[in-house]
């Protein structure tokens, strides 16, 4: 089977979209990220799996820790960013928590430990084990990944 087969395959499964952030040397790092799901209540477990080519995976691995940034539907352009895809650099504002930058618009910041790692072949999954939530009192919709383009719930 080719690579794009799979791809548009999985395209077919609707996903939100987060950026993934910890502090590398004192500054704030990102990655945008769809492969994200809850794990475990008890104790309370996220995943996220970094491909190894991504400069994210060597940094995780060194700082143990993340956090998990659900964005909103208007928060494409930070999609983007993270994932490399805008031409020129963007200056972001972080707020720190607990010594995790997070991105504070988004629908809600899950901060973790790294729990423990499984290498699946050209990606890591991190398991996170969740120690902080932030989220926000009023309303958002979250921001779609569907057959390779974003989209927002109704549309
Ligand atoms: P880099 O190339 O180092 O950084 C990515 C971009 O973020 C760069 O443009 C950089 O300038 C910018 N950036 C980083 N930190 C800051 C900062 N503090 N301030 C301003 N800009 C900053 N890959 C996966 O491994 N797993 C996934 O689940 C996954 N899901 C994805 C979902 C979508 C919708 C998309 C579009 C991409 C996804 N990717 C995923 C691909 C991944 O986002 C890219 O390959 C990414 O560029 C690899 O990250 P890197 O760590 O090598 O980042
Ligand atoms: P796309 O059409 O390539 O993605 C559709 C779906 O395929 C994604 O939602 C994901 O489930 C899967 N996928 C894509 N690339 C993958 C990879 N390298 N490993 C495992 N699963 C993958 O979407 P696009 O808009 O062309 O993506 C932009 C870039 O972001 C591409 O370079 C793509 O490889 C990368 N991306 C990587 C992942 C990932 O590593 N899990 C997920 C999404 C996008």
């Amino acid at each position: 089977m080719d690579d794009r087969t799979f791809r548009r395959a999985m395209g077919k499964f609707a996903t939100g979209v987060t950026v993934v952030t910890t502090e590398f040397q004192g500054e704030a790092k990102g990655m945008t990220a769809n492969a994200f799901m809850s794990v475990s209540l008890d104790p309370k477990l996220v995943v996220v799996s970094i491909g190894h080519k991504a400069r994210m995976h060597d940094i995780v691995k060194q700082t143990g820790k993340f956090a998990v940034n659900i964005l909103r539907r208007d928060q494409e352009e930070l999609s983007r960013l993270f994932a490399g895809q805008l031409k020129e650099e963007r200056h972001v504002s972080f707020d720190w928590v607990n010594g995790h930058p997070i991105l504070p618009e988004a629908l809600a910041n899950i901060l973790c430990n790294v729990h423990s790692t499984y290498v699946a072949g050209d990606h890591t999954l991190y398991f996170g084990e969740v120690t902080d939530i932030l989220m926000k009192d009023e309303p958002g919709d979250p921001l779609l990944f569907f057959e390779g383009k974003y989209r927002s719930i109704g549309q």
